[in-house]
C-alpha cells in the first residue's frame, strides 16, 4: 500500500477571519490545493519525497498570497532578501540560500545547492550566480513585490515611528511557506522558503535557510518545516529538537512539536510548523489566529485549512 504523506503550510502570519475577504480566502484556497496537488503528482508516480516537497513549494512561491517568492515581505530598505532551504532525510543532504535577491523559485536554487555534494549554503549575490549557473530562472525585484507587500512595509515603518507596533497583524509581520513529505520507500523530506519579516534590516537572516532550525529530516524519525519569528526558532533548533525528543525520547510526534511550541511560548512570538513522522501521522500546531496549512494523507484524501476549520478538497488517489 502506497504510504505517502505530504503536508504543506503557508505561513503563520494571517489576517484574523473578519479581515480576510471570501474572494482572498478561496484563491489562496485553490493555490494551497495546487500545491498539495503538485507534490502529491510526485509521490503517486513513486516519486522521492525531496522532489515532492519541492514542487509543492514551488507552487506557493508563485501565488502573491504567500510570503515567499512572489509576494514575499520588503525589509527595511524596501528590497526583498529571500530564504530557503531544502532537506533530504534519506542522505540529509540540504542546501540554503539566504538573502537572495534574484532567484525567482528560492527552493529550486536551494535545491540546486542540495544536488551540488560540496556546498550546503550560499548566500546574497553569490546565491542568485550559483542558481542562474545552474538554470534556475533570474528574475527582477519587482517581480516579488505586490501591493499588500508595499503596504505592510509602510505600515510596520508607521507603526515603529509612533509606538503602535505591539498591534501590528501577525499578516502585517511576517509569513512563510513549507513542505513536508513522507514518500513510497519511507523516505522523509522538508523545504522552507520566506521572504522574512516585513522590515527587517537588510542581511537578517532567519529560521528557514538554517537546517536544524527552520527545516529538518531524518529518515526513521520526522521531517518538519517551521513559521514565526525565526530568531526563537534557532534558538530552539526547533526541528532537531523535534527530531531529537522523537528519536532520544521515544516521544509521539504530536507530543514532541506541542512540547517544542510550548516552549516557545515566554516570547510571546506567532509561531507554527507542519511535521510529519516515519509512519505518517501529521501534526501542524500553530498558536497565532491562524496558519495557512494542507495535507494529504496515505489514502489521497486532502484538506485544507487557515483558521480552526479544516476543509476537505477532495480525494487525490493513491
Ligand atoms: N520564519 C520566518 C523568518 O523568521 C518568518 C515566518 O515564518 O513567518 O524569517
Amino acid at each position: 500500500m502506497n504510504q505517502s504523506v505530504l503536508a504543506i503550510h503557508g505561513g503563520c502570519g494571517v489576517l484574523a477571519r473578519e479581515d480576510l475577504s471570501d474572494a482572498e480566502w478561496r484563491e489562496a484556497r485553490q493555490h494551497l490545493t495546487e500545491a498539495l496537488r503538485a507534490g502529491w503528482a510526485v509521490l503517486t508516480r513513486g516519486g522521492r519525497a525531496v522532489d515532492a516537497v519541492e514542487a509543492a513549494v514551488v507552487v506557493m512561491e508563485d501565488s502573491p498570497h504567500f510570503n515567499a517568492g512572489h509576494g514575499a515581505a520588503l525589509n527595511h530598505d524596501g528590497l526583498h532578501e529571500l530564504d530557503a532551504s531544502i532537506m533530504d532525510g534519506a542522505t540529509l543532504a540540504a542546501g540554503a540560500i539566504v538573502a537572495a535577491q534574484r532567484i525567482r523559485n528560492p527552493v529550486k536554487a536551494a535545491r540546486a545547492i542540495l544536488e551540488s555534494g560540496t556546498l550546503a549554503m550560499l548566500t546574497g549575490p553569490s546565491a542568485d550566480l550559483y542558481a542562474e549557473a545552474h538554470g534556475v530562472e533570474l528574475v527582477d525585484q519587482s517581480y516579488f513585490t505586490t501591493e499588500r507587500r508595499r503596504d505592510a512595509l509602510a505600515s510596520m515603518i508607521r507603526r515603529g515611528q509612533d509606538g503602535t507596533l505591539a498591534s501590528a497583524s501577525e499578516a502585517e509581520k511576517h509569513g512563510t511557506v513549507g513542505a513536508v513529505a513522507l514518500d513510497r520507500d519511507g523516505h522523509l523530506a522538508a523545504a522552507t522558503s520566506t521572504g522574512g519579516y516585513t522590515n527587517k534590516p537588510a542581511g537578517r537572516v532567519g529560521d528557514s535557510p538554517i537546517i536544524g532550525a527552520g527545516t529538518y529530516a531524518r529518515d526513521g524519525v520526522c521531517a518538519v518545516s517551521g513559521t514565526g519569528q525565526g530568531e526563537y526558532f534557532i534558538r530552539h533548533v526547533l526541528g532537531h529538537e523535534i527530531a531529537s525528543r522523537i528519536a532520544y525520547l521515544g516521544e509521539s510526534l504530536a507530543t514532541a512539536t506541542d512540547t517544542v511550541l510550548a516552549d516557545l511560548a515566554p516570547y510571546r512570538i506567532g509561531a507554527g510548523l507542519v511535521s510529519v513522522d516515519a509512519t505518517g501521522h501529521v501534526a501542524a500546531p500553530f498558536n497565532t489566529g491562524g496558519m495557512f496549512r494542507g495535507w494529504v494523507m496515505a489514502n489521497g484524501d486532502a484538506s485544507v485549512g487557515i483558521h480552526a476549520e479544516i476543509e476537505p478538497v477532495g480525494n487525490f488517489g493513491s
